[in-house]
């Protein structure tokens, strides 16, 4: 912290400051503690590129103590037993806290992930509050014992808490994705173990003190921040787990489900996207330039199911193209903590050089550019990792329309037929999520229900409604996503129990 500019520190909230001060400590079995071998890490401020706090560097043997505490909080806590109605007060509580502290939370996430102020207190803190609440009532509306019914036996099947549940979050909404990992396990009875990335620990560490004070019993929760090759693999390999969700990118996803097989433990995994928004010719051409100029730009376009591949139909292309150009021309750069941010930065120097590497391969590949993005300087933050929004054009196998970019990059192509942009669409090996822009709900319904993959959405993009079922197939990832009714049983198990009647 003590190098993190002087202008923005004086405008943080003390709790904040307070917070980022001293090395923040890993969350096991209710202490704070360093990690075993006493590394930290260095998190920064990508919107400065200093330094933002130090951060206990799990290893191996963190992860082991983590699980352990997990274990054991299985047969000492209570947690699993106790009934779901008084889990979910405290879920309750959990949620209040969250919202009460919420200033804090989106501005340790503003300055964690880049995002702006605004997009964290108004999306990802409330989501987070939301999906507990969410669960926990759905957690006592759902029958624990059912009767079956069988000649000559007494048969029932019951439901209980699946165990360890272990979960591997990204850095592009680490405590929205905490709140829809924490959500469907805790209100299910399991117990925790968090691998935050990297990149982004500081939110999921913060909210261990809120879990304390809400009364999540000590061990319920461990938090392990770490690197993905030491502390995310020790956590994927670990036999004491019984379940784990993954979140992040395909390459990685296949060592961790490599692993949980290994171990015969199920696994959920949420990779990433390439998604297509289809528009037809008889969109309302201007509202639609300036939501796909939102979609792209949202979180800096580290959004895995965000749309960026826009197919356009041949007769709107140039009224399309300047459109878009117009409202991502009018897009503020800044950061994240800025007044008036509309796109901070992407969440490291790494993820900028990926962003600005993928745009020149695609332009060397033949892409031409509509607007050709850049990194972007912005006065007071120079050493900020700032890109420019781009839109290419080309062939449907450049790089840029095949490959997760993850970054304000949209590739454009022109479709005379429908068939034509279904084709183009299902070309990519991801399948997250799609959206198709007409008038006519008829088409657009069979467009939509004609594009693989995990979500569609019709005259919108990116909709996240609770309950409705949020996941990915081919490339994108299995195990049956997030978000639903569903997930909450994916958190149970269920045993039949029978004895002979006749
Ligand atoms: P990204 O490329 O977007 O950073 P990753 O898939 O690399 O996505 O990272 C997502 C999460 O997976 C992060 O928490 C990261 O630390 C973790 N991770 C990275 N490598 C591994 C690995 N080999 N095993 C387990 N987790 C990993």
């Amino acid at each position: 912290m003590s190098t993190t500019s002087q202008l923005l520190v004086s405008r943080l909230n003390p709790e904040v400051v307070a917070f980022l001060s001293t090395p923040v400590k890993m969350f096991i079995g209710g202490q704070w503690v360093d990690a075993a071998h006493h590394e930290t890490f260095t998190t920064r401020d990508p919107g400065t590129g200093e330094e933002l706090a130090q951060v206990a560097s799990g290893t191996a043997e963190d992860i082991d103590h983590a699980v352990t505490a997990a274990r054991h909080a299985l047969r000492t806590s209570g947690w699993p037993r106790m009934r779901a109605n008084d889990r979910a007060v405290i879920l309750h509580r959990l949620a209040d806290l969250v919202d009460k502290n919420a200033a804090i939370l989106a501005e340790l996430e503003s300055l964690d992930v880049g995002k702006p102020y605004a997009q964290a207190i108004g999306g990802d803190i409330p989501s987070f509050s939301a999906t507990l609440r969410y669960y926990a009532d759905l957690s006592v509306n759902i029958r624990q014992r059912e009767p079956i019914a069988v000649k000559g036996h007494e048969a029932y099947s019951a439901l209980f808490p699946a165990g360890v549940a272990a979960f591997i979050i990204p850095w592009n909404f680490p405590f929205l994705l905490l709140g829809w990992s924490l959500g469907p396990s805790l209100a299910a009875g399991c117990t925790v173990v968090v691998k935050p990335a990297e990149d982004t620990p500081l939110s999921t560490l913060y909210v261990t003190k809120l879990m304390q004070e809400a009364g999540v019993p000590d061990g319920v929760v461990n938090v392990v921040p770490g690197f993905g090759e030491t502390a995310g693999a020790a956590l994927a390999a670990h036999p004491g787990i019984n379940r784990m969700g993954f979140t992040g990118s395909p390459e990685v996803g296949r060592k961790v489900a490599a692993s949980c097989g290994a171990n015969l433990v199920p696994v959920k995994l949420e990779l990433g996207g390439k998604g297509a928004a289809v528009l037809f010719d008889d969109i309302d051409v201007d509202r639609t330039a300036r939501a796909l100029a939102g979609a792209i730009t949202l979180n800096t376009g580290q959004v895995c199911c965000t749309a960026t591949r826009w197919l356009v139909h041949e007769s709107i292309w140039d009224e399309f193209v300047n459109r878009s150009i117009g409202y991502l021309n009018s897009v503020r750069i800044g950061h994240g903590l800025a007044q008036d941010t509309g796109m901070g930065p992407v969440v490291s120097q790494k993820q900028q050089r990926r962003v600005l590497g993928y745009i020149e391969k695609g332009r060397k590949e033949g892409a031409s550019a509509l607007m050709a993005g850049g990194a972007a300087d912005v006065s007071g933050s120079p050493g900020g990792f700032y890109v420019k929004p781009a839109l290419l054009t080309g062939e449907p196998d450049n790089i840029c329309a095949r490959e997760e970019i993850f970054g304000p990059v949209a590739y454009l192509m022109p479709f005379r037929t429908e068939e034509q942009a279904v084709e183009l669409v299902n070309r990519s090996a991801y399948g997250l999520a799609n959206s198709v822009w007409s008038n006519d709900l008829e088409r657009a319904r069979r467009v939509a229900e004609s594009l693989v993959a995990g979500n569609g959405w019709i005259n919108a993009h990116n909709l996240f409604p609770q309950g409705v079922p949020y996941g990915g197939t081919n490339l994108s990832g299995f195990g049956g996503g997030v978000n639903a009714p569903s997930t909450l049983f994916d958190y149970l198990r269920s045993q039949s129990i029978v004895r002979p009647t006749g």
